[in-house]
């Protein structure tokens, strides 16, 4: 598949943080109006190298450390609105059509900034970016709450309270080590008695048993990365497979999987493209999307990630077309919206590729 078809090929991208995917030319300008002076460089191209290498470590918890840089220029509603609204124009410039886009408002206020303020201002800011970009993207949020403080029942119901505009469900995020999901239990039970969407980060940094724990003891309806369901699964020597209960469960019931290879890598949850899971989970048919997770500190975008899979498993139009309506299908919006972008949008624009 050529470059210029997979950058024209309409792509859904439901797990990506706002802050991991700044513009390094933001982060350097909005680091100067507010004094923020630990940037490692000014530069914006040996910045956007910078944070690549910070996260090539190997280990999630210190690519987590690269996000205070973001973090800390994401105190205000200008930096907030600027920062949304870049991010809706960047991914669409990617031939991105819709977007669930998570942060944890909890990181946001440094400088006076309320909850609600912050969601308003990157409400605000994605429908700029949707706007700027003639319409051509649709983009939700995500509030996430961070697995190791003790905010995720505030940040549930700022969900539930913000849920029509704009913001579409919830996550937990942060070092899955030490800090289970069922640590957050109460936060997922105000979700359900809202009727409201969630999703997990689990089984990336730890294995099936924290999948086990989201999926039946909190009731995740994806999974966040989740490839570490390998650890449930049997691949005997002539190809074929066998599945343990859960790993069962999860592909039975359609589960998402919220797959992110390129961070994978850097994190060490994979070895490399050609070994990653996501091929194996796909034929095993597992409901698998393919993802960015940070595009800034993983130095990559939806293209991108569209290209890798294409050169280690020879996937073609008809596999990212799959892969683009599984999005869709598991996306946090109502049916009949989503039955729109895979009519009007998704399979048409897979056709005019072939
Ligand atoms: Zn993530």
């Amino acid at each position: 598949m050529h470059l210029s078809d997979i950058l024209r090929a309409p792509k859904v991208v439901l797990h990506d943080h706002l802050d991991g995917g700044l513009r390094p030319a933001t982060i350097i300008e909005l680091a100067r109006e507010y004094g923020y002076g630990l940037l490692p460089t000014e530069d914006p191209a040996a910045l956007a190298v910078w944070f690549r290498d910070a996260a090539d470590s190997g280990s999630l918890e210190r690519y987590l450390e690269t996000f205070a840089h973001t973090c800390a220029v994401m105190q205000t509603r200008e930096a907030l609105e600027r920062i949304a609204a870049e991010c809706a124009e960047d991914l669409a410039a990617d031939g991105v059509v819709y977007a669930e886009i998570r942060y944890a408002p909890e990181q946001h206020l440094e400088r006076g900034l309320t909850l609600d303020e912050v969601v308003e201002a990157v409400n605000a800011g994605f429908r700029e970016g949707e706007r700027r970009s003639g319409q051509k993207i649709t983009v939700r949020a995500l509030l996430t709450g961070m697995r190791h403080t003790d905010r995720s029942l505030e940040i549930a119901g700022l969900t539930v309270a913000h849920r029509d505009r704009g913001v579409a469900g919830f996550d937990i995020a942060g070092g899955e080590i030490g800090n289970p999901p069922a640590r957050h239990l109460p936060a997922f039970q105000h979700l359900k008695r809202h009727n409201c969407h969630f999703t997990i980060h689990a089984g990336e940094a730890v294995g099936a048993e924290s999948i086990h724990e989201a999926v039946q003891i909190c009731g995740a309806e994806r999974i966040g990365h989740g490839v570490r369901i390998t650890d449930d699964i049997t691949v005997h020597d002539d190809g074929t497979a066998t599945l343990g209960r859960l790993a069962e469960y999860v592909r039975d019931n359609r589960i998402a999987l919220e797959v992110c290879p390129t961070s994978n890598l850097q994190t060490g949850a994979a070895k490399d493209y050609a070994t990653h899971p996501i091929d194996l989970l796909r034929r095993l048919g597992f409901r698998v999307t393919l993802n960015t997770d940070n595009r800034l500190v993983s130095g990559t975008t939806m293209s991108q990630e569209f290209g890798h899979m294409a050169e280690a498993f020879g996937y073609g139009p008809e596999v990212f077309e799959e892969l683009t309506v599984a999005a869709v299908e598991s996306a946090f919006l109502p049916l009949p919206e989503r039955r729109r972008l895979i009519d009007e949008v998704v399979r048409p624009g897979y056709a005019a590729l072939r």
